[in-house]
């Protein structure tokens, strides 16, 4: 079946948000937007990678912070969070994920709790949207900060909500 891909790239057929979670959808669609208009400065930056993560908080109708993951180097800020949130893996790789950066850019100067929204995406060389779920590692900060609210692009081109 041929899948009707809509002007922000993800699946009208696939995407069950347009129904069920009709209030964040211009929040979805205005996340990748902005992920495909960051896109081709970081690829200039970094054509080794082929695929690009980036991680956006939104507070009622405003962005807050944005993240991007450093896939290249270790990294002080992600081993600080992993410390704190006693993630073994990302102790070990302490490589900067596109939510810890996201997360980082907010810490001591804003409250974050249930009441913020995640949106992280994953985009390929092409601009497609790929699966960018949250690691474990990730997960487990989201969780130990009270923020559920968060949605990823799939492999499939579509939104899902974790
Ligand atoms: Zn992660």
């Amino acid at each position: 079946m041929i899948e009707e891909t809509n002007r922000v790239g993800y699946s009208r057929r696939l995407h069950p948000f347009k129904l069920l979670l009709c209030p964040n959808k211009k929040m979805l669609e205005r996340s990748i937007h902005l992920a495909r208009s960051l896109f081709p400065d970081v690829y200039d930056e970094r054509k080794k990678y082929r695929t690009f993560h980036f991680s956006f908080a939104w507070r009622s109708r405003q962005i807050i912070s944005i993240g991007q993951n450093y896939p290249d180097n270790t990294n002080a800020k992600a081993m600080r969070f992993a410390k704190r949130f006693g993630n073994r893996k990302q102790m070990e790789y302490p490589y900067l994920h596109a939510e810890v950066d996201m997360l980082s850019k907010l810490w001591g100067r804003y409250y974050i709790d249930s009441k913020m929204k995640v949106v992280v995406l994953r985009l390929n060389s092409k601009g497609e949207l790929k699966n960018s779920k949250p690691c474990v590692g990730c997960s487990n900060i989201f969780s130990a900060l009270g923020v559920g609210k968060i949605w990823y692009s799939t492999n499939t081109g579509s939104i899902a909500r974790l």
